[in-house]
């Protein structure tokens, strides 16, 4: 069987975003199934449709989005703004976690611009411990445990900085210049959040604002464009850069 990378975000779109890039080359080079789940169906995305219909329209921008590099993709349902660290949400994502057995997951920086990023992080750091433990949550029916803790990523907050303005610098970087077209590629499938950015934010440029960050991340290292990680380095977590090693780091910052 193959080996699985599931990355869990909060919102569709946060993915094609952060690290698309990282997935696209361990299915590319290594033959990794890749999965891709987020929190929520982003139901606050829409200034003019309703929570259930701008949910069902990106719902289907997440399943094309990831059927475009062969991906899978999940929806948790719970609702934007209303993301927490509780009994429900470590229940869906440990579920999760044990359906599709991940070597590696992918989740927000523990610290990001919003809480809904926040919450989704802290949730699967605590799901990946729980996982492989037989006697978490036995009276429902989670699926066979892991056999042991995934090796879990933190991806670069959004802008890379923290909620008071600090940089969160990245540990190492993944190349992903030869595959930023198919990443961009990815970004276009979530039609719906392009004309929501021009609304909200005044900014048309959501392709390019990914772009403009992956060749930022890109600068630090060298290379054209590149996505940030920090590995979670806690005890009992796998300590071996399992990511670096697949891919190349092609930076690595800080102490080691
Ligand atoms: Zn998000």
């Amino acid at each position: 069987m193959a080996d699985v990378i599931l990355s869990i975000l909060a919102h569709p779109d946060d993915a094609e975003f952060l690290c698309a890039g990282t997935l696209i080359r361990l299915q590319r080079e290594h033959g990794w199934q890749v999965h891709i789940a987020t929190m929520t169906p982003g139901d606050c995305g829409s200034m003019e449709l309703g929570p259930e219909e701008i949910s069902r329209v990106r719902r289907e921008e997440g399943h094309r989005a990831a059927a475009h590099i062969g991906a899978i993709y999940h929806c948790l349902e719970e609702r934007d703004l209303l993301v927490f660290y509780n009994e429900r949400t470590l229940e869906k994502v440990t579920r999760l976690l044990r359906q599709v057995q991940p070597r590696i997951v992918l989740t927000h920086s523990p610290t990001d611009y919003m809480l809904d990023h926040e919450m989704t992080s802290t949730t699967t750091r605590a799901a990946a411990f729980n996982a492989p433990i037989p006697n978490f949550m036995t009276d429902l029916d989670l699926g066979d445990r892991l056999a042991a803790i995934p090796h879990l990523y933190y991806c670069d907050p959004i802008e890379g900085i923290n909620p008071v303005g600090e940089d969160v610098p990245p540990q190492f970087c993944i190349d992903i210049s030869k595959v930023i077209e198919t990443k961009t590629e990815m970004m276009a499938r979530h039609a719906s959040q392009r004309d929501w950015l021009l609304k909200h934010h005044g900014m048309d440029q959501y392709l390019q604002a990914l772009r403009d960050w992956s060749a930022q991340r890109g600068q630090l290292c060298g290379v054209a464009f590149a996505e940030g990680y920090r590995q979670h380095l806690g005890h009992s977590y796998p300590h071996d850069n399992l990511l670096g090693e697949l891919l190349g780091e092609c930076l690595r910052s800080g102490k080691g």
